[in-house]
């Protein structure tokens, strides 16, 4: 994965290579997805969700510039695979899911593979978790139609924050850039395609079915 994947596709940093070598993403798959766990393509991991493609977590990974020191907010904790890549790179990892039943296996499995840098909480990452911002290093996993205000409030000065932005069907990687004086430009990395960030600063959740209208 590793050699042919990335390193093959212009992911260039060492420490990134080396944590993607270590992490056994084999594990954050469930079991009858485990033989596609290595395929150069995202993966379900139940809840109608999805492991992101090996190239997109290394892509976006190293988009965020990581040297140990950071203090990380996560949006979309999924399978906990991208978390994990993030707590080998950094010094703290805060995660935010929506879904229960993913928040409460990624933080069993985590914790079982003995990582005591990261906290995982179940709500609406849209907007954030203000009682650790604000945050070197803002990562959203799931497409957002703008970027949230309060994830823009709660990033530091100086930092970074990546995020597919666009419509539910494609989006756009962007990295926001932040100056110690609190400038800010964002450049385009190209298309991506996620699952959309759902909540009050995403998009907004389609009614469950059978819900009467209006
Ligand atoms: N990086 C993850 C991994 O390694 O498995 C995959 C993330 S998946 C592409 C996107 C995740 O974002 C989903 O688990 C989804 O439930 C979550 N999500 C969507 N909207 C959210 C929100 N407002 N707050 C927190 N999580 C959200």
């Amino acid at each position: 994965m590793v050699r042919e994947q990335l390193e093959a596709r212009d992911i260039r940093d060492p420490r990134l290579l080396e944590a993607m070598r270590r992490v056994p993403r084999h594990l954050f798959v469930p079991e009858a997805y485990r033989d596609h766990a290595y395929q150069d393509s995202p993966q379900p991991i139940g809840n109608q969700q999805t492991i992101s493609q090996p190239l997109m977590v290394g892509a976006m990974t190293q988009l965020l510039c990581l040297t140990g020191e950071e203090t990380v907010l996560e949006i979309g904790t999924g399978s906990g695979y991208q978390t994990a890549i993030l707590a080998e790179l950094a010094k703290r990892v805060i995660s935010i899911e929506r879904h229960d039943a993913l928040s409460q296996r990624a933080r069993g499995l985590l914790e079982w593979l003995g990582y005591r840098n990261i906290e995982i909480h179940c709500g609406d990452g849209t907007a954030g978790y203000p009682p650790d911002a604000p945050y070197d290093r803002i990562l959203v996993t799931a497409g957002a139609p703008q970027i949230p205000e309060p994830l823009l409030e709660q990033l530091a000065r100086p930092g970074r924050m990546v995020i597919p932005v666009g419509s539910m069907e494609m989006q756009s990687l962007y990295v926001v850039i932040r100056d110690e004086q609190g400038g800010m430009r964002t450049e385009d990395h190209g298309p991506c395609v996620f699952v959309p960030l759902i909540g009050v600063f995403g998009w907004h959740a389609p009614p469950p079915p059978g819900a009467p209208a209006g």
